[in-house]
C-alpha cells in the first residue's frame, strides 16, 4: 500500500479488534521486581494481595509468563461501545509544521469519562463482580480514573466509592457530579471517614490532598468493609496489561498499512497509557525482531524517571500499601500547588521503571507552560482540545517532527493522546490569562523527599 492512501483516520473492523491482552512481562528477560509486604520484607504471596485485591487481577499481577491473556467476552462487548479507537494521521499538523516526518496518534479520549483509563477499569469491575464482591474503592487525582471506574461500575451494578484529591474535587465540581450521575459516592480525601484521613489531616490541617493519600484511603476502605475490594488505574502490572488493548490495535492497524513507527512517544503518570501502547512494540525489540525509539514524557515538577531513583517505595502516604520497586521521588513527594497538568505521581510503573533501567525506553521532562503552548497549537490545528496529560506526549512528538524539519529525515511518529481537556480548563484558563508558572523542584527538595525511602 502507498503512503498517500493512508486515510486521516485507520480504524478496526470490529473482526480485526483484540481479543487477547498482551503481557509485556513474558517476553523482558529481567522480570520487574516483585511487590514486597513492608512487615516483613519478602515479596506479597498471592493471599495477601488478595485482600486487598480482586482474585484474578492478583493471578494478573503475579504472571510474569503468560505472553497473551484472552480478553473475556463481556469486556470485549462493553470495549466495542467505544472502541477500537481512531489511529489518526496527523496530515494537518504535519502541513502546519513543515515537516517531513509522518505523525501519528491513536486518540483514547472518545468514551464519556475521555481518557484510556476505561479500558482497564471495566476490566477490573469485571473481575470484582465475577468474584461476587458487593462493591470496590478507589482513589482519583484529576478525576478521569474514578469517572472510568463509575461508568463501568454503573453498568455492571456495583457499588463504586471514589476518593477524590481534595484540590481536584473542589476546581472539578463537574467531574464529581459525572461520577455521581454513574452511581459512585465521591469523598474529598483527605477525609475524616478513615483512620489514615484523620491521622494526615491531624498533622496538617491545610492540606488539599495528594494521590498518595487518597490510595491510602481507599484502601483502608476496602480492607475495613466486607465485600470490598481496591482497584487502582495505574502503576501496577495488571493495569499495563489491559491498557495493552491500545498498543494491539495500534499495531495492527499500522501493520495492516504497512507502517512501522521510528519513535513511538507517551506521556508518563503512572506509567499506564505509555506501557500499553508501547507493549506490543517493545516486545518485538524484546525479541529482536525490530528496534524502536521509546520516550516517556513526564512533567518537570514531577521527574519520576529524570530524577528519581530506582528503587522499593511505597506506593502511598499512609504507607498501607506493598512497596513496589520503581523510579520514585518518595512516597512524600507532593508536586508545587501550582503544577496544573496531572501526571501528579511519585512513582512509575515497575515494568516502565525496569525497560528504562535496562535503557530500553528514554524519557524527557517537560515543563508545564512549554506543555500547553503545545495543547493550545494541537487544538488549533488538529481539532482536539487535549488533556495536559497527553499534550506532554504532542510537546515531545511536535519538538521530533521538527527536528525532522531541520535534518530533512523522513521519520514516522506515532504518540498516545490519551484523553480530551475538556474538564481541565481551570488549568488552560491560568495558561490563557498569562499566569501559569513553571515549578521545577530543587536538589535539595527532592533529596529531603528520598531520605523517607524505606531501607529493603
Ligand atoms: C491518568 C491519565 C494519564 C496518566 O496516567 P498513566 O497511567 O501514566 O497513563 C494520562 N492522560 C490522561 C488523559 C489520563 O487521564
Amino acid at each position: 500500500m502507498t503512503e498517500n492512501k493512508i486515510p486521516y483516520k485507520i480504524y478496526l473492523e470490529e473482526s480485526e479488534m483484540p481479543t487477547a491482552w498482551y503481557n509485556v512481562r513474558a517476553d523482558m528477560p529481567t522480570k520487574p521486581a516483585p511487590l514486597l509486604n513492608p512487615a516483613t520484607g519478602e515479596p506479597c504471596t498471592a493471599e495477601e494481595l488478595g485482600h486487598v485485591f480482586c482474585d484474578e487481577l492478583v493471578a494478573q499481577e503475579l504472571d510474569n509468563d503468560n505472553r497473551y491473556i484472552p480478553i473475556p467476552q463481556e469486556i470485549r462487548d462493553f470495549y466495542k461501545m467505544y472502541r477500537p479507537s481512531p489511529l489518526v494521521r496527523a496530515y494537518c499538523l504535519e502541513e502546519k509544521l513543515g515537516t517531513p516526518a509522518k505523525i501519528y496518534y491513536k486518540f483514547e479520549g472518545n468514551n464519556t469519562s475521555g481518557s484510556h483509563k476505561l479500558n482497564s477499569a471495566i476490566a477490573q469491575a469485571y473481575y470484582a463482580k465475577n468474584q461476587g464482591l458487593r462493591g470496590v474503592t478507589t482513589e482519583t487525582g484529576a478525576g478521569q480514573w474514578g469517572t472510568a471506574l463509575a461508568m463501568a461500575c454503573g453498568y455492571l451494578g456495583l457499588d463504586c466509592k471514589v476518593y477524590m484529591v481534595k484540590c481536584s474535587y473542589e476546581q472539578k465540581p463537574f467531574r464529581r457530579e459525572v461520577m455521581r450521575t454513574y452511581g459512585a459516592t465521591v469523598t474529598p480525601s483527605p477525609s475524616m471517614t478513615t483512620e489514615v484521613g484523620r491521622r494526615i489531616l491531624a498533622l496538617d490541617p491545610q492540606t488539599t490532598g495528594s494521590l498518595g493519600c487518597a490510595i491510602s484511603e481507599a484502601v483502608e476502605d476496602a480492607t475495613t468493609h466486607e465485600g470490598y475490594r481496591y482497584v487502582l488505574g495505574s502503576v501496577l502490572n495488571q493495569v499495563l496489561l489491559h491498557q495493552s488493548v491500545i498498543g494491539v490495535e495500534c499495531k495492527t492497524a499500522m501493520d495492516k498499512y504497512g507502517v512501522v513507527p521510528d519513535i513511538i512517544i507517551g506521556c508518563a503518570g503512572g506509567g499506564s497509557n505509555l506501557g500499553g501502547l508501547i507493549s506490543p512494540f517493545m516486545g518485538e525489540m524484546l525479541r529482536g525482531e525490530r528496534s524502536y525509539q521509546f520516550i516517556a514524557v513526564e512533567p518537570a515538577s514531577c521527574p519520576s524517571l529524570t530524577r528519581g531513583v530506582f528503587a522499593y517505595d511505597y506506593c502511598d502516604t499512609g504507607k498501607v500499601c506493598p512497596l513496589a520497586k520503581m523510579y520514585t521521588l518518595g512516597s512524600g513527594f507532593i508536586p508545587s500547588a501550582n503544577h496544573a497538568g496531572g501526571l501528579r505521581y511519585h512513582g512509575m510503573s515497575p515494568v516502565l521503571s525496569e525497560l528504562y533501567h535496562e535503557g530500553l525506553m528514554e524519557a524527557r521532562s517537560v515543563e508545564q507552560t512549554k506543555v500547553f503552548e503545545a495543547a493550545e497549537y494541537f487544538a488549533r490545528v488538529e481539532g482536539i482540545l487535549p488533556a495536559p496529560e497527553s499534550s506532554h506526549a504532542i510537546r515531545v512528538a511536535i519538538d521530533e517532527a521538527i527536528k525532522c524539519r531541520e535534518t530533512g529525515e523522513e521519520k514516522t511518529i506515532l504518540f498516545g493522546l490519551t484523553g480530551t481537556g475538556y474538564f481541565d480548563l481551570y488549568a488552560y484558563q491560568k495558561f490563557n490569562d498569562g499566569v501559569m508558572d513553571d515549578y521545577v523542584p530543587t536538589d535539595e527538595e527532592l533529596q529531603s523527599s528520598f531520605a523517607t525511602l524505606p531501607r529493603v
